[in-house]
């Protein structure tokens, strides 16, 4: 059985975590961490219960998780991961907002053969999204995003259209020119949104989303939409699940749900 902590138990996500793990084959939540819930039960789908606890140092010695997965929240990645990392847990890691750089720096906490997995987006559909539109920026190198979340989003841009803006930027042999910042009036700036690696970036935030990107492709005469939808958080299980088994295998840092789904 693979032991699992999940960080950020209460919350949206890791809730969710929670009951997908539970149910999967070879492995068992043995410690919930979240400190604004402590003592509240999470919901397994089993007959166990599960209580909030606060302390992750302490979970981490008393419960001896194999991996620890955490969906909290950009200001508290860090510590849990410097936490979890320098004590030879696996981490995965949905938590968006740390720059790769700061994920490399991470990963070289790891003891041993100790692994660092974070994905910017645990649904296949929008790895396959980012795929298509790396693809496609070979071919149509003028792309702009668009992201849409949900109100009670703490980042903006979201990590996948960074990831997206990463991948495109490196795909196309050059960023075209198109209206900049400089285009934008006085006192409207932002009006073009953020440029990441030369990708024009742009976030939506309202209630009633979850989480939706469109990849816009122009050229001559044509546009192309490459667009994911999230309808429900379950959709981020599967690939979860996958990352809490694969995980115990590989060491280092590892970066998105395609390095662990082959080809
Ligand atoms: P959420 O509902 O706010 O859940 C985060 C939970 O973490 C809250 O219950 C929060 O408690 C708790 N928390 C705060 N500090 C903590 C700590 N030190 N230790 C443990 N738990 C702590 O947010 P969410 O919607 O689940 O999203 C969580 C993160 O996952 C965000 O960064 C989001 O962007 C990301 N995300 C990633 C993916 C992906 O596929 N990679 C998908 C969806 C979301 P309080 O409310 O008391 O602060």
């Amino acid at each position: 059985m693979i032991r699992v902590l999940v960080a950020g138990a209460a919350g949206r996500m890791g809730r969710e975590v929670v009951r997908a793990v539970s149910a999967a084959h070879g492995m068992e939540v043995v410690a919930a961490v979240d400190p604004g819930a402590v003592g509240v039960s999470v919901d397994t789908g089993t007959a166990a219960t599960l209580l909030c606890r606060a302390g992750l140092t302490e979970a981490i010695d008393e419960c001896h998780p194999d991996v620890m997965v955490d969906f909290t929240h950009p200001t508290v990645v860090e510590a849990n991961l410097r936490v979890a990392l320098a004590r030879g847990v696996d981490c995965v890691v949905g938590t968006t907002g740390l720059s790769e750089h700061k994920l490399l720096e991470l990963s070289a906490l790891a003891s041993g053969d100790t692994a660092l997995f974070f994905a910017p987006n645990f649904a296949i559909g929008a790895v396959l999204m980012m795929d298509f539109a790396a693809r496609a920026a070979k071919f149509m190198p003028h792309v702009e995003i668009i992201e849409l979340h949900h109100d009670q989003k703490a980042d903006a841009p979201s990590g996948t259209a960074l990831r997206t803006a990463q991948l495109v930027a490196a795909a196309r042999s050059s960023a075209p020119q198109t209206p900049g910042r400089d285009t934008e009036l006085a006192g409207l700036e932002g009006a073009r949104g953020a440029v990441v690696d030369g990708v024009h970036v742009h976030s939506i935030r309202l209630p009633g989303l979850v989480a939706h990107q469109e990849v816009l492709f122009g050229g001559q005469g044509q546009t192309l939409s490459i667009r994911h939808d999230t309808i429900d958080r379950t959709s981020f299980m599967p690939g979860v699940v996958l990352a809490v088994r694969e995980v115990k295998s590989r060491r280092g840092l590892l970066i998105g749900l395609d390095k662990l789904m082959g080809e």
